[in-house]
């Protein structure tokens, strides 16, 4: 089963190729020094995410199959046309994801992790898949939570796992857009602004628009930022910018490195005065986490 993720993989390949084409013909931004000097750390993530998701995809999938056998799961008990549950298992995935991005910016010892993902002083296709192994194993774990509990046909969890990667070179595309156009497709999708808000330096802005296929989840639970703002974003994080941080070793170090607080604690946002204590635990030490 790892063997058949080579296929996709060059695909996904393929797909980007493609859209750093298009970023040639209209680019958003010009490019600049940080697009060249983040391409080869990017790149070795991406092929360490593939690598790592290869293994995580396989045994997800065998558990779905199996699980499909004994009618694990909502959908499993609920005779439900295959259109209806497949588009059911697909939203629900993506629910999985959304909860696991809000989980990655609220929780410290998850922050350490994504926080690679936020620190690109650029953004482009080539930062989609950049990301550390851990935050593939946080956010498999809440895909498979989701998918067990839903019963997810292998069939939705592909279709799903697919467009996520196409539509995530999408919303990191540095692709200029008409705004009006950019305000119709984020009715339903997060790209091509929506994501590129959530790349802002600004932590209130970092802090929003979550949605990794649909901006319906964002829409639903109030963390939507509307995109307009988003040709105009400063990307990374501060503290971040130091050539030695933004090499493939680096930023896989990086969640090893002492952190000052978690995404939400850098807002003082709402969730600090809606849970109890909770500002006080942003203050972990992203080595002890
Ligand atoms: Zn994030
Ligand atoms: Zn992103």
């Amino acid at each position: 089963m790892i063997a058949s993720a080579i296929p996709t993989i060059g695909g996904i390949l393929v797909a980007m190729a493609i859209v750093a084409l298009i970023e040639i013909a209209v680019p958003l931004h010009a490019r600049g020094r940080w697009n060249r000097i983040h391409l080869g750390p990017n790149l070795a993530l991406t092929f360490l995410t593939f690598a790592t998701n290869a293994f995580l995809n396989a045994a997800l999938l065998t558990t779905l199959v199996w699980l499909r056998v004994k009618h694990f799961g909502l959908l499993g008990m609920v005779p439900l046309p295959g259109l209806a549950s497949g588009v059911i298992g697909v939203l629900a995935l993506d629910l999985s994801f959304y909860v696991a991005h809000v989980a990655m910016h609220r929780v410290p010892a998850f922050w350490c992790y994504h926080r690679v993902h936020h620190a690109d002083p650029a953004v482009d296709v080539t930062t989609t898949i950049r990301q550390h192994p851990g935050e593939s194993v946080i956010r498999y774990a809440f895909l498979a939570a989701f998918a067990f509990a839903f019963g997810v046909s292998p069939g939705a969890f592909a279709v799903y796992r697919i467009w996520s990667a196409l539509n995530g070179l999408l919303e990191h595309a540095n692709i200029r857009m008409p705004l009006w156009v950019d305000g119709l497709l984020s009715l339903v999708t997060t790209w091509p602004y929506m994501h590129k808000i959530h790349h802002s330096r600004i932590a209130a802005e970092t802090n929003s628009n979550y949605g990794n296929i649909v901006s319906l989840f964002d829409r639903l639970f109030g963390t939507f930022t509307a995109p307009e703002r988003g040709t105009n974003v400063r990307y990374g994080l501060d503290g971040f910018d130091d050539r030695a941080v933004q090499t493939a070793a680096g930023l896989l170090a990086v969640p090893f490195r002492k952190s000052v607080a978690s995404a939400a604690a850098r807002t003082g946002s709402d969730v600090t005065s809606a849970v109890p204590g909770y500002r006080a635990r942003q203050r972990t030490n992203c080595r002890n986490a």
